[in-house]
């Protein structure tokens, strides 16, 4: 990729705001490497390695993990991926995470979006993920090819134990407290780009052209 210049991106919604979805799209049209802070922690966690066993308590409940913890995590694995352009997704989550990220790597572009709470308890309980991978499907906007299996490996499809609805309402409101500073972070730094709606499929097309107007 000589020459060209690097992107970094974070797409920043609630609990089930079509994150993981348009991630993969992102993904998919402009080649951008994804880093998905929970699936990361999960993938910690199906390892069983110290960081995934302190995490899952926090997890379980829809709490955030410590701030340390996910700075640390992060921190290395943007390590890996330093020739690459990137698109985080659920860190950096408060100010704090949002300022020690500022100072090794700010941001070109953060992608905000608002979907209605009710919409997303709503449609939540349709979701299913493939846990290894952290592709994600909805039974009624992004079924996978067969019924609960998915389309990639074969494997079966499970739901989140945090997707539970009384984890669900916690994350909601974890997220409506910790995420308006964040957002205002970017804002001042003039990054922010917001997207509003009710159904992802609508959402996308309006991402996708601001990026095509970005990335080169
Ligand atoms: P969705 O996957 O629907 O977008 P979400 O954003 O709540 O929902 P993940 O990003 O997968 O879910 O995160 C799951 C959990 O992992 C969070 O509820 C939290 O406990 C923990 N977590 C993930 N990222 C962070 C972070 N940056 N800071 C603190 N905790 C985090
Ligand atoms: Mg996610």
């Amino acid at each position: 990729m000589a020459g060209r210049r690097l992107f970094r991106a974070l797409i920043m919604g609630a609990p089930g705001s079509g994150k993981g979805t348009i991630s993969e799209r992102i993904v998919s049209d402009f080649g951008l490497k994804h880093l998905s802070s929970g699936d990361l922690l999960r993938s910690q966690i199906l390892q069983k390695t110290d960081v995934g066993l302190q995490a899952q308590k926090y997890i379980d409940e829809g709490a955030l993990v410590p701030d340390e913890t996910m700075v640390a995590l992060i921190s290395a694995e943007l390590k890996k991926l330093a020739e690459h352009s990137w698109l985080l997704d659920g860190f950096p989550r408060t100010r704090h995470q949002a300022e020690a990220l500022h100072k090794v790597q700010p941001l070109d572009t953060v992608i905000s979006l608002n979907v209605p709470f009710q919409v997303i308890i709503d449609r939540i309980k349709d979701r299913w993920v493939h846990l290894p991978s952290g592709r994600i499907y909805n039974t009624l906007f992004n079924p996978p090819k067969n019924p609960f299996t998915d389309d990639v490996t074969g494997e079966r499809l499970v739901q989140r134990a945090d997707d539970a609805p009384d984890a669900v309402r916690k994350r909601l409101e974890v997220y409506q407290a910790s995420a308006g500073p964040v957002i205002e972070f970017y804002r001042e730094l003039g990054v922010l780009e917001e997207f509003s709606g009710s159904e992802t499929n609508k959402i996308w097309p309006h991402v996708r052209r601001m990026l095509q107007q970005r990335i080169q």
